[in-house]
């Protein structure tokens, strides 16, 4: 410290700053200016506990008259710029020593004097000396004496009595312990930049035992979990800075708990307090949780910090402050982690509640849910049929398994990672799901697994926390989804603050269904191939691509028509005249090929084909490498029967839909093109069926073709490609997969480690990765615009719903973003957040 005013008395006008004091001086110096009786503080600069850290001295002279209180007691507390941050423990009872303790003995009793004396021996020689801590775990009537004789014993000289030498050396050791490794880990894992910076806080401590109602304790006006108003905390009577003394004693804060409570104890007291919390939450808009010291009757403020809160807490404390005008809408929303919002949609497990942790993985789409393991998808179907509600354990999951997927209340994966196929399933329908849990052994024959040296078995009861990643044993406690009249209130304030467009990835009604309701501006990505995952429809989409002569597929695509077309319909009719972005089918080979000889049986019996022929056809049609094989346009340029179909289906539903409700402008979307010529082949085609269906149907539409852009050639090459399309929508999830040449379905076996080791920031699946895959995003844009200005440009991939890469493309100019339906708040409020 090298000068007095590296430590500055906390006064209503004293410079105090958050960036050179720290939020706890800050905040007592707001909790001053409201004239609450706060004991007398002192904040320690930044800039002073670095020199202190740094081995200069402590001139403790800038604290004259520090301990010259009645009681002489000093407490240091942690300060650092940011309260997330954390910080070293809070020192107690700094400045007791024999004559302290002489004359609080006379004042409170000797045995109390002594419980504070050895709180703060044992506390000084454990923390500051580093001494073992066992050695001062002392009982008994001579506690107090044996601890300050082994404190002798080990330092060979007396307990310090100087209580400015203690107060030296726990500010040394406070300082140190910021600048130690773990700690530094600890903060930056919550967002702490490196060279974050400490500083603290030094106040007179009120006495929290004696005579009369004496005690310590927390009051905070709002339910934690739930947000709702609702005093809670607790009023510990004789219990002083961490010393308990005679005739301690525990009371609730209001009457409305079950027991004894301050409240009926001392209703003044009790009032008193709760007017302060009332100015506290105005002055600092922000619900606070406020310490405070009873002594003979008379209260002290002694803290106040920010409520610890839950994600549907956040909400509902964000609406109710702007409500009341205490802070504005726009700041409500900047209040709210957009990641929150996903765990209102979705039963969560209740924080408060004990949970046995079993396995973890990926966590791929949030929400808890609890049920029997089952292996497989009939398994699955039966205990629904009973009403029974099961989790479905796969190795992964496949096309056949979506029967499964629908009729169970979570799934768990051992393999696969965030855009892997029960990953994106399980988010489109807004099941809780958790994906490479690689410590899963899972025998599906014997219908058992083992994790972590148990065995669960089929039957058995898991609770699956897809917001955590986490496998609990049992039936854990669970809270409902909290789409409440805050939530609306917020997703209506996020409508108002403008930002990006925000559409969902829906290929049912249903999907449509949800996105409306959270109010998606249109689909962005309608998966055609999904449609066909039911049971009913795979067998019909598996003749087409099993077809080997252009009659037999010119009979498939004959019974896939009207399904396509009936099912776009709806869709549009759900749509109510909003965008409907359709994407040609893009189905990747082995999604749709069976894995197994039970499989290949089953095909071999839909398809009414010999064995033979069906194992002959599906070795002719596997790939090496699927994902960059006979996939999108390929198939479509290859077999361009297979567009003309969907074509016909799209407009051939636009007429019906037109006719009965909105009028629709179907927008089409080509994938996987890499090449303008693609583009133009299969436009020309789409223009020709567009033609024939007007003809026949004596009806006119309009639509939009656009393409996917998902090769990195494709992002290059947008300039050419702008030229035949009337949208450009970046597949990020193949072009991510493209960029890194990293497979999307592989890629979780590893990603822990590349992660762990810093390789990648960040899984470039989950979050959009804006130096790489980003810059292609850049270029392909300013191409596209270049050559077309006016051109829609969007991101459809599952970065769509991450609020870092929202922001991202909100600042690049993009359109839109599209996400899975559960999704859209997230994405709304992440890009309100970017426009304000
Ligand atoms: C993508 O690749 O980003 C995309 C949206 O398509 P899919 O996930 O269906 O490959
Ligand atoms: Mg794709």
């Amino acid at each position: 410290m090298q000068n007095a005013s590296d430590v500055t008395e906390i006064t209503p006008s004293a410079g105090i700053d958050t960036s050179r004091h720290g939020w706890r001086a800050k905040c007592l110096q707001r909790l001053i200016r409201m004239d609450l009786p706060v004991p007398r503080s002192h904040a320690i600069s930044v800039q002073a506990v670095q020199a202190i850290a740094a081995g200069q001295q402590v001139p403790t002279a800038s604290l004259k008259g520090l301990f010259d209180s009645r009681d002489g007691l000093v407490s240091v507390r942690p300060s650092a710029v940011s309260p997330e941050w954390g910080g070293p423990g809070t020192v107690l009872n700094v400045g007791i020593n024999d004559q302290v303790h002489a004359r609080l003995a006379k004042r409170i009793g000797r045995d109390n004097a002594d419980a504070i004396y050895l709180h703060f021996v044992q506390s000084y020689a454990t923390n500051i000396a580093r001494l073992d801590p066992d050695m001062f775990a002392q009982h008994g009537e001579n506690a107090l004496a044996d601890a300050l004789r082994c404190y002798r014993d080990e330092m060979d000289e007396d307990f310090p009595q100087d209580p400015y030498r203690q107060l030296a050396e726990v500010l040394r050791s406070m300082a140190r312990a910021w600048d130690g490794p773990t700690a530094r880990l600890l903060r930056q894992a919550k967002g702490a930049p490196a060279a974050a910076s400490l500083g603290l806080v030094v106040q007179e401590m009120a006495l929290a035992m004696g005579p009369g109602l004496s005690g310590s304790g927390t009051i905070q006006f709002i339910d934690s979990v739930t947000g709702m108003p609702r005093v809670t905390g607790r009023f510990r009577g004789q219990h002083h800075g961490g010393a308990v003394g005679k005739g301690a004693e525990t009371l609730y804060l209001t009457c409305d708990d079950r027991g004894p409570s301050l409240e009926n104890a001392a209703p003044d007291i009790f009032a008193d307090l709760v007017r302060f919390g009332v100015a506290a939450r105005e002055r600092l808009r922000e619900e606070m949780k406020i310490e405070f010291v009873v002594t003979e009757g008379r209260i002290s403020i002694i803290d106040a910090a920010r409520v610890q809160r839950s994600s549907r807490a956040s909400v509902r404390i964000a609406v109710a402050l702007a409500r009341e005008g205490i802070i504005p809408p726009d700041e409500a929303l900047m209040r709210v982690e957009p990641r929150a919002l996903s765990d209102l949609l979705h039963y969560q497990v209740d924080p408060r509640a004990p949970r046995e942790v079993v396995a973890r993985g990926i966590n791929a789409s949030p929400g808890a849910a609890t049920g029997r393991i089952v292996f497989n998808s009939a398994t699955a179907q039966a205990a629904a049929s009973r009403g029974e509600a099961c989790v479905l354990v796969r190795r992964e999951t496949v096309p056949e398994d979506i029967r499964g997927m629908h009729a169970s209340v979570a799934v768990l994966t051992e393999r696969g990672g965030t855009t892997s196929h029960a990953a994106v399933i399980a988010r489109g329908l807004g099941l809780p799901c958790i994906v490479g849990s690689t410590g899963l052994g899972i025998d599906s024959r014997r219908r058992i697994m083992q994790v972590g040296g148990r065995t669960l078995r089929e039957g058995d009861e898991i609770t699956i926390d897809g917001t955590s990643g986490e496998v609990l044993a049992g039936a854990a406690s669970l809270l409902e989804p909290a789409l409440d009249d805050a939530f609306a209130q917020l997703m209506e304030w996020a409508g108002e603050a403008g930002g990006i467009g925000v559409r969902a990835n829906a290929d049912t009604v249903e999907d449509a269904r949800t996105a409306r309701r959270f109010h998606a501006q249109g689909i962005g990505l309608c998966r055609t191939e999904h449609m066909f995952f039911d049971d009913d429809r795979l067998p019909a989409m598996r003749e087409m691509i099993f077809a080997d002569t252009p009659e037999d597929r010119r009979l498939a695509l004959e019974r896939i028509l009207p399904m396509q077309r009936k099912d776009l319909a709806a869709l549009f009719q759900a749509m109510a005249g909003l965008p409907v972005t359709i994407r040609l089918f893009d189905p990747p080979l082995h999604e749709f090929l069976p894995h197994d000889r039970e499989g290949l049986h089953e095909l071999a019996e839909s398809l009414d084909l010999p064995l033979s022929d069906v194992t002959r056809r599906v070795d002719a049609l596997s790939e090496f490498n699927p994902m960059l094989g006979m996939r999108g346009v390929r198939l479509g340029i290859t077999v361009p029967e297979i567009y003309d179909m969907q074509a016909r289906a799209i407009f051939e539903a636009t007429v019906d839909a037109s006719r009965t409700g909105a009028p629709v402008v179907p927008e089409i979307m080509i994938p996987l093109v890499s090449a303008m010529r693609e583009v133009e082949l299969v436009k020309n085609r789409v223009d020709a069926v567009a033609a024939a269906v007007r003809n026949e149907r004596h009806s006119d539409f309009t639509y939009r073709l656009g393409v996917m852009v998902e090769t990195p050639r494709a992002a290059l090459r947008a300039g050419d490609i702008a030229a035949h399309s009337a949208f450009l929508s970046f597949g990020t999830n193949d072009l991510t997969q493209m960029t890194y040449g990293l497979s999307r379905d592989d890629a979780g076996r590893f990603m822990g480690i590349y992660v762990g080791q810093g390789v990648y920031a960040e899984d470039p699946f989950h979050i959009l990765d804006q130096d790489g895959v980003g810059e292609l995003l850049l270029i392909g844009a300013q191409r596209a615009r270049e050559q077309s200005p006016g051109i829609t440009i969007s991101v459809c991939g599952e970065h769509g719903g991450n609020p870092e890469s929202i922001a991202f493309c909100h600042k690049a100019g993009f359109d839109y973003v599209s996400c899975s339906p559960f999704r859209v708040p997230v994405a709304r409020l992440a890009g309100a957040q970017a426009a304000i």
